[in-house]
Parts: C-alpha cells; sequence; structure tokens
C-alpha cells in the first residue's frame, strides 16, 4: 500500500493546467483567471455625486442657513449641464456627473427647494468634495486589478463589467467524462434479472463533477470487456478533458480497467492506505487522465473525493486541491482495528452555535452502504492507531 499523499502526489504531478480559453463574462462565475487583469478604464469614469441633493461651491456655504440660486436639474446619464457659478446651486441626482464649477453637494434632505422661485436654502456648510466620487476613485487606467488565479465570483464579474470587459481569459471548466463499468450493470428502472443491480455510480459521480464545479459528460455503461472498455476510454479522451470510470480495478478475474489502462494508457495501479477506495488506477490517454475509481458506491464517492476532485481543480487552474481539514467533537467513540490504513468515516452533523463542528455517524459504514454517504455532511479521518473517545476531538473534511 501507499500513502494518501504519495497517490496524490502521483496523479497531481501528472495532470496540468487547462490552456486558458476568452469566456464570455456570464459564464466565468466559479472560473479561475488564467491572466493578470490590468484597468483599460477609469472607475467611475468621470466626477459625479453619491447623494440626491444640490451641487454646490462649497465655500458659499460658510454662515449657512442660506439661499442660492437654482439653475437647473442633472439627471443620472445627462450629456449636458449648467455650470454652477458662485452664489448658484443645480439639482443634482445620484450618479449625475458634477457640473463645472460645483465642487460638493450638498444631500436633499439638509435642503428646502422652492420650485416656483427657483432657489434653494442649504441648512448646512459643507466642504470641498463632500458626496463627490471622484473619476477613477476604484479603478485607474493601468491598475493591476486582479492576479491570474483569483476565483471568479459575483463581484469580480461585476468589476470587469465595470471597465467594458465582455469576456475573461480563464481556465476552463474541465469537461469530464463518466463511465460505468461491470457486467452486472443496468440502467433506469425495469426489472432487475438475476445477478443484476443497478448502476447509481455515474448518477453519483455526474452530480460530483457538476457539484465542483465541472461539466459532466456522460459516457454510459460498458460491459465488463477490455474491447468495450477500450473503446469507452479513446472515444471519451476525444470529447473529454478528464475520464472518471468506476469498477474494475481490483482483484477481480473481470477487472479489466487495469488492464485497458495499462496497454494504453501508461497505467499506474495503486493500493492506497485509505478504507474505505483502496484500489485506484490512473493513466493519462494522449493527454487526457484517466481517474479508474473502485466500483463499490461509497468507495467511488470517497475516491472521487481524496483523488479525482483535487486534481481535476488543479487542471480548472484552481490555487487550492484540498477540501480543507477541520477540528470536530465526535459523539461517537473512533478507532478501529489496526490495518494500517486511514478510515473515512461518514458523519452527520454541522457546526454548532460558536461554529465547532460536532459529529455522529451517518449511518451504516459498509463500502456499499450508500445512504450513510449521501447522508454525511463530513468524513471522519481516523488513522490507524488512533482512538478518540465519544465526546472528543476528531478530524474531519467537510463535504457541504
Ligand atoms: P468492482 O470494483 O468492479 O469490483 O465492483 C465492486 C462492487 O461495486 C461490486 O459489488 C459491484 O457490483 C459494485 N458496483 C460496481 N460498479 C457499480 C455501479 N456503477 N453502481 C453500483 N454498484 C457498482
Ligand atoms: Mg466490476
Amino acid at each position: 500500500m501507499i500513502s494518501l499523499e504519495d497517490a496524490r502526489r502521483h496523479v497531481l504531478d501528472r495532470v496540468k493546467v487547462l490552456p486558458a480559453v476568452s469566456t464570455p463574462l456570464i459564464d466565468c462565475a466559479g472560473m479561475v483567471l488564467a491572466v493578470d487583469l490590468v484597468a483599460t478604464e477609469s472607475v467611475p469614469p468621470f466626477a459625479n455625486t453619491a447623494m440626491d441633493g444640490f451641487a454646490v461651491v462649497a465655500a458659499d456655504t460658510t454662515g449657512a442657513p442660506l439661499t442660492l440660486d437654482v439653475v437647473g436639474t442633472i439627471a443620472a446619464g445627462a450629456a449636458t449641464y449648467p455650470a454652477v457659478n458662485s452664489g448658484e446651486a443645480a439639482r443634482i441626482m445620484t450618479g449625475a456627473p458634477m457640473p463645472p464649477g460645483a465642487d460638493a453637494v450638498v444631500m436633499v434632505e439638509r435642503t428646502t427647494y422652492d420650485e416656483a422661485a427657483s432657489t434653494v436654502e442649504v441648512e448646512i456648510e459643507v466642504e470641498a468634495g463632500n458626496h463627490v466620487r471622484n473619476a477613477g476613485e476604484d479603478v485607474q487606467p493601468g491598475d493591476l486589478i486582479f492576479r491570474a488565479g483569483t476565483l471568479l465570483r459575483a463581484g469580480h464579474a461585476g468589476v470587469m463589467a465595470s471597465i467594458g470587459a465582455t469576456n475573461a481569459s480563464v481556465s476552463p471548466r474541465p469537461r469530464v467524462g463518466v463511465v460505468s463499468t461491470g457486467d452486472e450493470l443496468v440502467d433506469g428502472g425495469g426489472p432487475l434479472l438475476p445477478g443484476q443491480i443497478r448502476d447509481s455510480n455515474r448518477r453519483t459521480l455526474l452530480d460530483l463533477v457538476a457539484e465542483a464545479g465541472f461539466v459532466g459528460i456522460d459516457l454510459g455503461l460498458v460491459p465488463d470487456t477490455e474491447e468495450a472498455i477500450t473503446a469507452a476510454f479513446l472515444d471519451g479522451a476525444e470529447c473529454c478533458d478528464a475520464i472518471i470510470s468506476s469498477g474494475g480495478v481490483s482483484m477481480g478475474a473481470f477487472d479489466y480497467v487495469k488492464v485497458v489502462l495499462d496497454r494504453i494508457a501508461d497505467m499506474s495501479w495503486m493500493q492506497i492506505a485509505i478504507k474505505p477506495a483502496k484500489p485506484f488506477a490512473f493513466g493519462v490517454v494522449g493527454d487526457v487522465p484517466v481517474f479508474g475509481l473502485p466500483g463499490n458506491p461509497v468507495s467511488s464517492m470517497v475516491s472521487f473525493e481524496l483523488m479525482a476532485r483535487p486534481a481535476l481543480r488543479k487542471m480548472a487552474g484552481h490555487a487550492d486541491w484540498f477540501r480543507p481539514m477541520l477540528k470536530a467533537t465526535t459523539e461517537i467513540a473512533l478507532g478501529h482495528r489496526p490495518d494500517s490504513k486511514t478510515h473515512y468515516l461518514r458523519m452527520e452533523g454541522g457546526p454548532d452555535e460558536n461554529g465547532r463542528w460536532k459529529v455522529r455517524s451517518a449511518g451504516g459504514q459498509g463500502s456499499h452502504q450508500l445512504t450513510a454517504m449521501a447522508r454525511a455532511t463530513a468524513l471522519a479521518v481516523v488513522p490507524d492507531g488512533l482512538s478518540v473517545p465519544a465526546g472528543g476531538e476528531c478530524e474531519i473534511i467537510p463535504l457541504v
């Protein structure tokens, strides 16, 4: 057996960040910026008012309250507007350009407007710059706004839109083909013939791919033959950036995923010192990595979490590949007979009012018992030799 760290290093050393693609901003949330972003425009583009009110010459307000002549009204978006001279004011709406001559705004709440007389009474003294947003206060041309490697979220898209960008250069979301292998597997809801079971891994893995922010591509269900598995991998490599298979990587007589990957993908087969998800195969077809996950439903999910997801995150340009580990209080005793493996137990629970996670078993811990994995909000990490009493502290990997 090899350690999880060694297995991960082997895989992470062999996957590459996908080449950058210019992508419409509307699709960029959750993707990673591939180049430094330098501003080409000022934001705001011109000096404007932060408040509805009256644009004035600040020096005129000394000795307020006092009355000024109103020379016009300036709406947001106005292209022409009157100059404001000493003794004058312009009604102005939030976002409207500051008129020439004015250097401050008195908020409307501190004024009384006499429309008939075209005058305004200003109640307070203001300083130059009051409620004025100057050009370039947020962004100046030439500013390095966001560095390559930034995970783009809503605000980043907004800033890019504000400087007139329609696209961003990002690492694309990996397109991940998912294939199930197994002669015993059937799709859908028809009657089961003797020995058959329904394929659940493909459904789960496609959803895990989507939850991780990648694009899942259903490569179907293939029988346990070298020909079918070879065809699935070669076809998948044509249309996908990565392939995930489940099944066929153990010690069984019909575990052909290993055999095929060995032939077409310079495969490494590993026995990782973890439970569940000990067997794992990895190879690269052309430049498309193939993750051969074990078939047991819980094993395939845990293998995805621990092995495939970090590698796919690397391909997608993320700087952080692994889920964070947290300390938690366990409501059940943890520990196992010595087997040289780190166990990943399916746990329910979440943070209490102090943010401290409290976890308990999510149910049956067999690698075929998917219900507990489905309910799990975290995996408890239990290295060989560790024993934690109920109420003690353990390490968890939150899954939510
Ligand atoms: P394998 O890794 O192919 O030896 O499969 C291990 C166990 O997982 C067997 O009991 C299989 O029937 C089961 N299994 C394999 N693939 C799937 C799948 N796609 N959905 C549900 N169970 C599966
Ligand atoms: Mg099988």
